[in-house]
C-alpha cells in the first residue's frame, strides 16, 4: 500500500501546553497519538516518553533496557500484535520510573493509540480514549472502544451515548499507560484496502463534536486536508483541550 500521511496539533484556546504526543512515520507506517495527563507539564512528558518507547521497540532502536521479543520470529498477525501489547507495557514502565525520578511527576499518565500499516494489513492498538476511526467509502467508523467510565456505563445499558456526552465524569479513564501500571490494550488486526481513511485523535477532536458531525466533515474533504479541517472545526466547536489529528490515507501502489 502507498500511504500518505497529514498531521496537525493544537494547544487549543485554554490549555497552557500541549500534552498531546504524536508520531507519523510514513516508511514504516507507524502512526502514534497520545494525549498525556499530571500536573506540572508531566502530561506533555507523560505522551512523549510514550511514543518515544513504542517506537523504540516496534521499530527495534537500541535500548539495552529491554528485552525485545524474537524478533526473528515469523511476523504472524498475533506475533505483531503481541509485539504492540508489549510494546504498550514498555511505555508504561518508562513511565512510573519516570516519574519516580522526579516527584513533581508523580501519577503521570497517557492514553496510547497505535496503528501499524503492514503491506494489506492494519494492526491497531490502544489504551484510554484517543480514538482510531476508519473512512471507507464513504463512510466513518469508530475502531476503537474507549477505556472510560462511561463507556462501560454504556456498555451496561445504564447510560445512553447522547447523555455520556454530557455528564461531568465523562473522561475519566479505565486504563491509561503509566498512572495504572500494566496495561491491557485491545488490540486488533483488519486488512486494508485502496481508498482506506485512518483517523487517530484525541479527545480534544471528539468531545466537541459526535461522530455524526465528525463523518459530515469527512465528506468531500481531500485526504490532504482532512486533519486540518477536522482540527479547526473542533476549535470552531469550542474545544477547550489540546486537539490532535492524524490522517493516513491508503492507495494501491
Ligand atoms: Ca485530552
Amino acid at each position: 500500500m502507498k500511504i500518505e500521511a497529514h498531521a496537525r496539533t493544537d494547544p487549543g484556546p485554554v490549555r497552557e501546553h500541549n500534552e498531546d504526543s504524536f508520531l507519523v512515520d510514513v516508511d514504516a507506517g507507524l502512526f502514534i497519538v497520545a494525549d498525556g495527563m499530571g500536573g506540572h507539564a508531566a502530561g506533555e512528558v507523560a505522551s512523549a516518553l510514550a511514543v518515544d518507547a513504542i517506537r523504540d521497540v516496534l521499530l527495534g532502536a537500541h535500548d539495552p533496557d529491554e528485552t525485545r521479543l524474537d524478533r526473528a520470529a515469523p511476523d504472524t498477525e498475533e506475533a505483531i500484535r503481541e509485539r504492540l501489547r508489549y510494546a504498550t507495557n514498555q511505555a508504561s514502565l518508562r513511565i512510573r520510573r519516570a516519574a519516580l525520578d522526579n516527584p513533581a511527576h508523580a501519577g503521570m499518565g497517557t492514553t496510547v493509540c497505535v496503528l501499524l500499516v503492514d503491506e494489506d494489513l492494519a494492526h491497531l492498538a490502544h489504551v484510554g480514549d484517543s480514538r482510531i476511526y476508519l473512512l471507507r467509502d464513504g463512510r466513518l467508523q469508530r475502531l476503537t472502544r474507549d477505556h472510560t467510565v462511561v463507556q462501560q456505563e454504556i456498555d451496561a445499558g445504564r447510560l445512553t451515548p447522547k447523555l455520556a456526552r454530557i455528564v461531568p465524569h465523562k473522561n475519566i479513564l479505565t486504563q491509561s499507560v503509566g498512572y495504572h501500571g500494566p496495561v491491557e490494550p485491545d488490540t486488533a488486526t483488519r486488512p486494508v484496502r485502496d481508498g482506506d481513511v485512518f483517523i487517530i485523535c484525541s479527545d480534544g477532536l471528539t468531545d466537541p463534536l459526535d461522530d455524526e458531525q465528525l463523518a459530515a466533515l469527512c465528506r468531500d474533504t481531500p485526504v490532504d486536508q482532512l486533519a486540518e479541517r477536522l482540527t479547526r472545526a473542533a476549535l470552531d466547536a469550542g474545544a477547550d483541550d489540546n486537539v490532535t489529528t492524524v490522517v493516513i490515507g491508503l492507495s494501491q501502489d
